[in-house]
């Protein structure tokens, strides 16, 4: 028999093939199911009538009922309306149309009871409602209150006259017919743990909710179910992982002794130990690792990237490390040659620009094992580039890896996988991490460095531009140097040069004396490193650059960040900017230049970046802003496109939802228990909705 949710919306009483096409077309609907699963985004709350006498300006939306004593036309032209006083008990108020004059004076008649709908305004001493919904007052309607879904549609639709009220009928109707075919997802014993009402209840309160508990119980149990699926696969990939890939055993640590004896420049936080310590455990296990590494711009994840590198190449193995840019491999490479070079381990960097006639000799070391690290870009994926013995492979990501391109690394190993040591240059909150890394092991490096001087953010207006150069120039003259951002505006190339152009000249001006650099992303490569060498030398003392130094760029001796239309950038790319700064031992500062009108949102960003500079406190409030599907990097990941669950606020159901997963998966891996049946079923079917979906699409 066909499945019920698999029928074509075109087939439901009241679409037909037209309605069908646009319901495809504007909100991707093609069948029962797709429609069920079109939740409400709000409910209108018409369980409660209130009385006249009650109503405010205040509220957002009011249901009443009562009668109109009169209907009055008043103005003219465009300012022509209808009114009519409504009464109750209490008291009056007026109903207003603007347009529909005649459609309203046909069909609502005076002194009938009505119940009406909508929100409630002041005018002077009256309160009015504009465009009400309106109904004759029935048994049905004066008695049992209800919260009345709303849904999203396009305006196309609307005009179409597929509204939300349209689609609520419609969802009625398919709700009734799919109630013999509604299958619990969970198993029993889950639900009862979690306190989680049915499959079949929290369908139907999820669109028409008898009040709000049950409308509160209907979404738990929804999201719970979403996130709870999400979790299960991603931790069922991790075991399978862990079970059937070996890893190499590392656990020979004579040179890590060396090295901690003798080179170490500081002593590891306790944080960086502590990471050490789990990734050394895993590299032992005989287990392929695959770790996520998460921590703050300047909380030293270099350093323990290349402890890790130590111990597998005192094994015998080699190592390599990936970076999503050219900046960034070749800064990686300069940091981790100088440990390598104390401890006569070779290393190497390729990137798609190094020549061909210098790609020999590293291709050559590679296959033999005489070169022990490998640092570089994607160039490193090539053909051409195979490791002798690969034991360890870190990715720096900043989100803009796939798993795909994780795994083309794990294969340049042709028995054992290598150990794999994710690091994201920015932090992201838990949430978003066990969505995205769900099947990665996490370790977290939660403290700075000790000596580090925290950051001070201030936030100036544009027109105290005098005072903020003023404060440069004492920074300059103690020997600082500076940066000063502008952004990327990326409707219009030209445009954003002449502004960054305009920046420099007033920049010149102000400062006569001072050599300054300049750096943009329409500048050719060597000509940026020519540049930006020149800064890290010290002999331009002032950078002034678009986003492009975001990343790899650490100049101790640079003490003052300032970022123009700081409005204009996201926080965590404000973050990340400001991580430039604050390398050395001086006090740096980060300075936010904004037009004088900001909107509530770049208010909200400017504060909390002068409030704080913990990015993980940043990424949870980006997160809170923008949504996960809008936060750096993470646009193109299909983890992210969830029905009903919201990682900015469903934190808790997500972590509950993890631990119900997993410990589902350790007792009974399989998932072959008789009690784990529902889960089964429900894996098959989403897999197969999988397939439907690609062959539509
Ligand atoms: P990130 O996590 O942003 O990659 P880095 O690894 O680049 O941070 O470290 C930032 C700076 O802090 C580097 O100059 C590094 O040498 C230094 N550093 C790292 N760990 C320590 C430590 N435990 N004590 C003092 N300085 C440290
Ligand atoms: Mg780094």
């Amino acid at each position: 028999m066909a499945n019920f949710f698999d029928s074509s919306l075109e087939f439901l009483k009241g679409v037909g093939p037209q309605r069908a096409a646009l319901l495809q077309k504007e909100l991707q609907l093609f069948t029962f199911g797709d429609l069920i699963q079109h939740y409400p985004f709000r409910h209108e709350d018409r369980t409660k009538f209130y009385k006249v006498d009650e109503v405010n300006e205040l509220m957002p939306y009011v249901q009443i009922k009562g009668k109109i004593t009169d209907f009055e036309i008043v103005g003219g032209g465009f300012k022509k309306r209808l009114v009519g006083t409504f009464e109750d008990q209490t008291g009056e108020l007026e109903l207003v149309w603007f347009q529909g004059i005649n459609w309203v004076m046909e069909k609502i008649k005076p002194n009938t009871e009505y119940v009406v709908f909508g929100k409630p305004n002041r005018y002077g001493n009256k309160i009015s409602i504009a465009h009400p919904e309106i109904e004759p007052l029935t048994p049905g309607n004066e008695k049992e209150g209800f919260l009345q879904p709303v849904y999203n549609v396009s305006e196309k639709l609307k005009a179409r006259h597929i509204d939300s009220k349209f689609l609520s009928k419609l969802v009625k109707v398919v709700l009734k017919g799919a109630q013999p075919h509604i299958r619990e997802t969970l198993p029993p014993e889950l639900l009862q743990k979690q306190k989680l009402i049915d499959k079949r209840s929290a369908l139907t309160s999820i669109h028409f909710p008898p009040g709000h508990e049950q409308l509160a119980a209907a979404r738990s149990r929804l999201k719970f179910e979403e996130l709870f699926y999400i979790q299960l696969r991603l931790i069922k990939m991790k075991l399978v992982r862990q079970e059937k890939f070996k890893g190499i055993v590392f656990n020979d640590t004579a040179i890590l002794t060396l090295f901690y004896k003798e080179h170490l420049p500081f002593a590891l936080t306790e944080a960086q130990k502590r990471v050490i310590r789990e990734i050394y455990v895993d590299m032992k296990s005989g287990k392929q690792m695959n770790r996520l590494l998460q921590g703050d711009v300047g909380s030293g994840k270099t350093i323990v990237g290349f402890i890790c590198m130590l111990l597998v190449v005192g094994s015998g193995a080699q190592a390599t490390l990936m970076a999503p840019t050219e900046i960034l491999a070749q800064q990686h490479y300069a940091n981790l040659k100088k440990f390598a070079d104390l401890m006569g381990v070779s290393i190497a960097l390729l990137t798609g620009s190094v020549k061909k006639s210098k790609r020999k000799p590293i291709h050559e070391g590679l296959e033999d094992g005489s070169l022990k690290i490998l640092v570089g870009t994607h160039a490193l994926l090539e053909e051409g580039v195979k490791f002798n013995k690969l034991g360890l492979a870190i990715i720096d990501e900043q989100h803009r890896f796939g798993v795909a391109q994780r795994s083309k690394l794990w294969q340049k190993n042709a028995t054992v996988y290598p150990h794999v040591l994710v690091m994201t240059a920015t932090p992201i909150p838990r949430t978003l991490a066990m969505t995205l890394y769900g099947d990665l092991e996490i370790s977290v490096i939660d403290e700075l460095p000790k000596g580090r001087k925290p950051i001070k953010t201030t936030h100036r207006y544009d027109s105290h531009r005098l005072q903020v150069n003023g404060f440069l120039k004492t920074q300059l003259d103690t020997g600082r140097q500076v940066y000063v951002v502008y952004p990327l505006i990326e409707e219009s190339e030209k445009l954003d040069l002449k502004h960054l152009m305009d920046g420099y000249e007033s920049i010149s001006r102000a400062f006569p004396e001072m050599a300054i650099s300049i750096l943009h992303g329409q500048m050719k490569p060597e000509a940026k490193d020519f540049e930006m060498a020149r800064f890290v030398k010290g002999e331009t003392k002032i950078m002034v650059a678009t986003t492009v130094i975001e990343v790899g760029v650490d100049v101790p001796n640079a003490s003052v960040m300032v970022i123009e239309s700081a409005e204009r950038f996201g926080l965590s790319q404000l973050h990340q900017l400001r991580g430039r700064v604050g390398r050395g031992a001086e006090q740096s500062y980060c300075i936010l230049m904004t037009g004088n009108k900001l909107s509530a949102d770049s208010k909200v960003r400017i504060e909390t970046m002068v409030k704080t500079n913990n990015g993980f406190e940043i990424s949870e409030t980006d997160l809170q802003l923008r949504g996960p599907g809008d936060l750096m990097g993470t646009q193109q990941s299909g983890a992210l496109d969830l029905l009903i669950a919201d990682l900015g606020k469903d934190g808790d159901i997500l972590k509950q939802a993890r631990e119900a997963a997993q410990h589902i998966l350790e007792q009974d891996p399989q998932l072959d228990k008789p009690e784990n049946k529902a889960i089964r079923i429900q894996i098959d079917s989403m897999k197969k909705s999988v397939v439907n979906w690609s062959r539509i699409s």
